[in-house]
């Protein structure tokens, strides 16, 4: 059934790619080739479902942002992470900067560039980047997950607006360690390749409180997952996140590199990849794919059976 679905869903997707863009703002993504479309359902009884692309490896971009928050949540405490990044959607782009200029305003949400540059800020200084790298592995369940060099490098030459972001919420107090390296780290991040399959392990152990689907290893507390989760169906979708809650219903992270990060709790973990985007930087034969699944699974957090 799970599988029947998930196939027809691909299919039905599939020529929504010319309807959007590859991001354009590095070479490295505007590259990739814009009618890939895979998708991956991860069930909690051991089922593995895949349809389409799911092996190629893509740029994680937006959707490290979870798991920062995770280990975030993990190393520093919620109050910290919280002090001075919100809890609301911003409703708008997720590179805007406009709104942080005000007096005494700070990050929305950990989900936008300037939130997760302050959450990456708090936890840069407790653990190195080869950590994370390999803690991501582990969430993933994908030991092959690594850090792609050319997009890190590109990304690194794209720098100007995060940059400045950085420096705006260092001069604000919210960020008080090293802006440089708080960069570096977030970049790097931004920078790791995964596939479909490992973003369906992160939803699964996500769906599952936090533990490892595999080895049964407890990786994050259900407070962590319980409050990156919420973030995610309110937050996670860029400016498009209330519509898609509206008519998905499954909490979800996106990337500019075309993947989606979705969780239906204690049910499934689901990755996507299709890298032509709408205007909001959602993708969006991705969309499609969850539209579906969620209408034929009946997957939506409100449904009633
Ligand atoms: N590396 C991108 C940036 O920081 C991430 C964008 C995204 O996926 O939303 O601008």
């Amino acid at each position: 059934m799970i599988q029947t679905v998930l196939t027809q869903a691909v299919a039905a997707s599939r020529p929504a790619a010319e309807l959007g863009q590859t991001a354009s703002y590095i070479p490295e993504l505007s590259k990739v080739d814009k009618h890939h479309l895979g998708a991956c359902v991860f069930t909690s009884d051991g089922g593995r479902y895949s349809a389409g692309d799911t092996k190629v490896r893509f740029s994680i971009q937006s959707i490290s942002k979870v798991i920062s928050l995770a280990v975030a949540l993990e190393l520093c405490g919620f109050e910290t992470v919280f002090a001075q990044v919100g809890m609301e959607p911003s409703g708008d782009a997720f590179n805007a900067m406009g709104k942080l200029e005000a007096a005494g305003s700070s990050p929305s949400n950990p989900m936008i560039n300037a939130g997760a540059i302050a959450v990456d800020s708090y936890l840069e200084p407790k653990i190195s980047f080869d950590r994370m790298l390999a803690f991501t592995r582990k969430l993933c369940m994908d030991p092959e997950i690594g850090l792609d060099e050319k997009v890190y490098h590109s990304e690194m030459s794209n720098i100007s607006r995060n940059r400045a972001i950085a420096y705006l919420l260092e001069n604000k107090g919210v960020i008080r360690s090293d802006v440089e390296r708080t960069l570096d780290f977030y970049v790097r991040m931004c920078s790791l390749s995964v596939t479909a399959e490992s973003l369906a392990g992160l939803g699964l152990l996500l769906a599952g409180g936090g533990i490892c689907p595999a080895t049964g290893e407890r990786l994050l507390s259900p407070d962590t997952v319980r409050v990156v989760k919420t973030i995610m169906l309110t937050c996670g979708m860029y400016d498009g996140s209330g519509t898609f809650a509206v008519q998905v219903g499954i909490p979800s992270k996106s990337g500019v590199g075309g993947g989606i990060l979705s969780v239906v709790d204690r049910r499934m973990g689901i990755g996507i990849f299709g890298p032509a985007l709408d205007g909001k930087g959602n993708s969006v034969a991705g969309e499609r794919v969850l539209r579906h699944l969620s209408q034929q699974l009946h997957l939506h957090i409100f449904d009633a059976d």
